[in-house]
């Protein structure tokens, strides 16, 4: 296993909200080079390539992973929220460190999708199939991640395959999860 432990070297009162904690962490390895990996995989993950730091929403904790192995929080809900969070964090650092000849690495800043990105390449029927009662609706859920694509049994028609792959290569380079055989 890369990263085996996670310590907590300080826990401490939330700068924002007094009920909540902060905390500062040190992985015990270096993390640096997968930075872009783990900008790749993990969905709302803002790389910053300048200075090589990753910051990841994580339930409503802010997490920033620097390249120097030091982990800094804020806005957490209590120790078991923390440690929940080191469990991720080490998971997918160790998923990706396994997984890297598989995984393009992401050395930009992710697009923020916008609603009517999506919305413009849908069928735009309205046809409700997808549980919604307009496609730009389903397009506000999918932005939310409320609702997968895939819902949306029209876009696979034939005549929509072109909207399909942009919308299809669109969502994948903002990091929603398109399954790789979905083209
Ligand atoms: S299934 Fe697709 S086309 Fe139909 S309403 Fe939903 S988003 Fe629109």
């Amino acid at each position: 296993m890369y990263i085996k432990e996670i310590k907590i070297k300080k826990i401490l009162p939330c700068l924002t909200d007094q009920t909540r904690i902060r905390f500062y962490a040190e992985l015990d390895n270096e993390i640096a080079e997968l930075l872009p990996y783990l900008n790749r995989i993990i969905k709302n993950a803002i790389y910053n390539p300048t200075i090589q730091t990753l910051s990841i929403k994580i339930t409503d904790s802010i997490v920033a992973l620097y390249p120097n192995r030091e982990i800094a929080a804020g806005y957490v809900k209590d120790t078991q929220t923390l440690q929940m969070i080191c469990d991720w964090l080490k998971q997918k650092i160790n998923y990706v460190y396994e997984n890297k000849d598989k995984i393009e690495p992401l050395f930009e800043q992710k697009n923020k999708l916008g609603i009517l990105e999506v919305y413009r390449l849908l069928p735009q029927t309205n046809c409700k199939k997808c549980g919604e009662l307009t496609c730009l609706s389903f397009a506000a859920k999918v932005v939310s991640e409320e609702k997968n694509i895939l819902s949306c049994s029209e876009i696979f028609y034939e005549d929509y395959s072109q909207k399909r792959k942009e919308l299809f290569k669109l969502l994948r380079s903002c990091g929603y999860l398109v399954p790789k055989n979905f083209v």
